[in-house]
């Protein structure tokens, strides 16, 4: 079978129906061709002006209030645009300045910051990063060393971030650091500061990737002055400021399309590669079909609980492993699809399509592991869900 959205979500009632025709028809008609379906991501500056088109037709940060200038969507009409860009293989804005700053900022800002920083964030003017992951701290962020020392009105910051994606893009930073080394739970000495990356002091350097792209980059700051007034929260508070961050964003990320998408190519390239005659290959792309209806089916019903605020808390963990490791499983059959050329670096063209099944391998490898990997979300089902001891 070939995956469509709407085998993933056939019960939209009528009012999301009609939204969802009314995007599909604007988006095919509005997303410049020659962003879809690229092999390797759209860098933040290329994407600037389709960002700034899905400003204007309002669309841009759905899930946000609307006196923020948000839509104050529903999360199924948040899953509709997702599903009817990623139908066209359109890219999706990045996250961190729509999904994790700025709603950060609408929750905890000051007047002063919410005026200075939310119109260059829904406008995509101004391109952010999250700098939270050091070399020593990733899985445990507690532990995060980075140090920001209050002197007068200003912070003076020294540390490293690394990991950071889009870093070498970015205008701003949020970024957690540690302002009193001697808090008990460690925790409660950690500040949430918002940097401005034009700083003197700040080093910016792009990490090239397995992909061969730079989708991170690594920071250091030496002797960084940070005004006082960009404290996001209380002085000590930024992991309850931190923390407030709601997981939607893991309906994206942890999206059932992500696979479906996958085995379409698997399909399409086995039937180019002949490897679609092979009973094997079959029993495997069956299999997989299987386990992403299963999880579709999970994934709606999560989403219908998530919207009633009824969530469990294991919903947005189970999403992140099932739907990583789905895509995963994916990706691996979409390489083997592709017989010896799986192996290749370069596309494989098919009628109009281009196609690169090591550049899918290599994305899916990410998800297991950004935004917290999934051992830490196996540990967090464990503990908090099973009740288990450590
Ligand atoms: C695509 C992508 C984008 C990212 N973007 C950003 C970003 O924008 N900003 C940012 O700050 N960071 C970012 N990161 C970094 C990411 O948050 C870290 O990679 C992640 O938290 C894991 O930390 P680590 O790499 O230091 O691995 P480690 O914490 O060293 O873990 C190594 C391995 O050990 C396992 N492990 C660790 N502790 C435990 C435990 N207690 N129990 C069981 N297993 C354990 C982990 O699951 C992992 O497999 C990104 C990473 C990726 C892949």
């Amino acid at each position: 079978m070939t995956w469509d959205n709407t085998t993933l979500f056939s019960d939209d009632n009528p009012a999301d129906r009609a939204f969802r025709e009314e995007v599909r028809e604007w988006v095919g008609a509005n997303c410049p061709k020659d962003l879809c379906h690229r092999p390797l991501r759209v860098d933040p500056p290329e994407l600037k002006p389709w960002h700034r088109k899905l400003h204007e037709r309002g669309w841009i940060a759905p899930h946000w209030p609307k006196e923020a200038g948000g839509m104050g969507a529903t999360l199924t009409q948040q899953i509709i645009l997702f599903e009817e860009m990623s139908r066209i293989g359109a890219p999706t804005p990045y996250p961190h300045g729509l999904n994790f700053i700025g709603p950060l900022i609408i929750d905890a800002g000051t007047p002063e910051q919410k005026a200075k920083h939310l119109p260059g964030i829904l406008t995509g003017d101004i391109t952010w990063c999250q700098g939270y992951s050091e070399p020593g701290s990733g899985s445990d962020l507690v532990s995060l060393t980075s140090r920001a020392v209050l002197d007068g009105d200003t912070f003076v910051v020294n540390g490293h971030k690394t990991w950071t994606t889009n870093g070498h893009f970015a205008d701003w930073m949020f970024a957690l650091l540690r302002t009193d080394p001697a808090a008990k739970p460690r925790h409660a000495g950690i500040t949430m500061l918002l940097i401005d990356l034009k700083s003197p002091g700040v080093t910016v350097r792009p990490i090239e990737t397995i992909r061969g792209d730079s989708e991170f980059a690594e920071e250091t700051f030496v002797d960084v002055r940070v005004p006082k007034e960009n404290m996001l929260g209380e002085l000590n508070g930024g992991w309850a400021v931190a923390n407030k961050l709601l997981g939607s964003e893991r309906f994206t990320t942890g999206h059932p399309r992500n696979a479906a998408v996958l085995l379409n190519k698997a399909r399409q390239v086995a039937e180019y590669s002949g490897a679609i005659r092979d009973p094997a290959f079959l029993h495997r792309l069956a299999m997989l079909e299987i386990d992403l209806l299963a999880f579709s089916a999970f994934y709606r019903h999560a989403a219908n609980l998530h919207g009633h605020r009824k969530a469990p808390l294991s919903m947005a963990p189970v999403i992140k492993i099932a739907g990583g490791e789905l895509g995963q499983k994916a990706s691996e059959l979409l390489v083997d699809a592709a017989g010896p050329l799986g192996a290749s670096a370069d596309d494989i063209t098919i009628g109009n399509t281009a196609v690169n099944p090591a550049a899918d391998l290599f994305e899916m490898r990410r998800v297991t592991v950004g935004s917290g990997t999934v051992e830490i979300q196996r540990n967090i089902i464990a503990k908090r869900v099973l009740n288990l001891p450590s």
